[in-house]
């Protein structure tokens, strides 16, 4: 391939354990394998404004983080994502800041191509995180551009119970099981929660919508979309321009926050076709362990999390991560999705425990061998 002879003038690093992604699920898997020697890489994106993508995962563009364990007065979101970092190099961990332009993870080791560099990688540990997907109104950027950190949010369990939002009226938009979901848990501490949709029905479960529907702080706006967020520099937020999508009549809403809440998307397109992924696009794994269907190729953090998605759960998974990867590493056998387990050698122990398969074929039970105690 063109692109290949290309390659041949690149730089090739070989390594025991290659992490993508350098969010707490990330960082914690570096924390963890730089301390068992085996010298991790961790490879992200560089800054880009214009693909919205920052090292440090999406506590980058959070506030105020009051919710991860340890810091009983809060941590900014940055700051925390320095300290892993730091945490991450101490225990010698390298960075590596570059676009990843293709994997090819069809043998082991596992190769990445990034402009400047050939990668191979004996074991593989995906933490590319998700990304909140974002209307793309005026007013919604990051601030000084608009008000993201300043009002805008896209995880009210994050920036909800902050103080800016508290006994105030919030917007919620959305018409699925998050927006259901965060506009109830907003109700906590707002005085009044919007919820916008741009139809006159829910996406959301029946479950969920019963339970904001009998909320009584929870108002329904239906068929309006925002159109532009309001506010200034000193007061953030301070209304939302709507759009009704029957009329196109144009109307504004007084609120103190908005809160984006239009789903998630993970950052998989890199591995589509190569690895197994539920419709929307995160990574299986195991129930029991984070190993994807190719042995050696771990997923960490919110890529295989559509549910929990908080940064003590992704650095959790880092954890998990890898010490499956060492496990890997140290030919001790690892739980693969389908239950099976699984060794470096290829040497599979079946859902029941009761077999061993070698990489020949050959079938052994998989029985401690009985010692032989002579006596005295
Ligand atoms: P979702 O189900 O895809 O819903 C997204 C909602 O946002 C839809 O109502 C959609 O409107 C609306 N939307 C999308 N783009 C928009 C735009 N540009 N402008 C205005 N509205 C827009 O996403 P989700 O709610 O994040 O849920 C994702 C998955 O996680 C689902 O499977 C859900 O069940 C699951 N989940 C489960 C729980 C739980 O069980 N506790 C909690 C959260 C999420 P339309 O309806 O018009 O398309």
């Amino acid at each position: 391939m063109e692109g290949d002879q290309y390659s041949l003038a690149k730089q090739e690093l070989r390594r025991q354990v290659v992490i993508i992604g350098s969010g707490p699920a990330g960082l914690t898997a570096a924390i963890y394998t730089g301390r068992a020697n085996l010298n991790p890489l961790l490879i992200d994106a560089p800054t880009d404004a214009e693909k919205q993508t920052t090292p440090g995962g999406q506590l980058m563009i959070t506030t105020e983080v009051e919710n991860y364990p340890g810091f009983s007065e809060g941590v900014q979101g940055p700051d925390l994502m320095v300290e892993f970092r730091k945490q991450a190099e101490r225990f010698g961990t390298e960075f590596l800041e570059e676009w990843i332009n293709r994997v090819d993870l069809s043998e082991r080791p596992f190769t990445l191509f990034t402009d400047h560099s050939i990668i191979k990688a004996e074991t593989l540990i995906i933490a590319s995180g998700a990304s909140a997907k974002w209307l793309g109104v005026p007013g919604e950027a990051k601030t000084p551009k608009g008000f993201g950190g300043n009002g805008v949010s896209a995880c009210a369990t994050c920036d909800g119970p902050l103080p800016a939002f508290r006994n105030k009226r919030l917007i919620v938009v959305g018409g699925g099981d998050t927006a259901m979901e965060e506009a109830t848990f907003l109700t906590r501490y707002a005085s009044r929660v919007y919820v916008i949709h741009r139809r006159d029905k829910l996406r959301a479960s029946k479950i969920m919508q019963e339970k904001a529907f009998r909320n009584e702080k929870i108002e329904f706006i239906w068929d309006a979309e925002v159109a532009e967020i309001l506010g200034t520099p000193e007061h953030g937020v301070t209304g939302v321009r709507l759009r009704n999508t029957v009329d196109e009549e144009h109307f504004t809403l007084d609120c103190e926050g908005v809160f984006i809440a239009i789903g998630h998307k993970p950052n998989t397109d890199l591995f589509k076709g190569q690895i197994e992924m539920d419709n929307v696009g995160y990574i299986k794994t195991s129930h029991r362990s984070t190993a994807t269907n190719i042995p050696g190729v771990f997923a960490c953090g919110d890529v295989q999390d559509s549910v929990y998605r908080q940064a003590v759960t992704a650095a959790g998974t880092g954890c998990m991560a890898a010490l499956d990867a060492e496990r890997f590493l140290d030919h001790l056998p690892v739980e693969m999705p389908t239950g099976e387990e699984l060794t470096m050698e290829g040497e599979h122990i079946t859902p029941d425990h009761l077999r061993i398969i070698r990489a020949n074929g050959e079938v052994i039970l998989n029985e401690p061998e009985v010692a032989c105690v002579e006596e005295t």
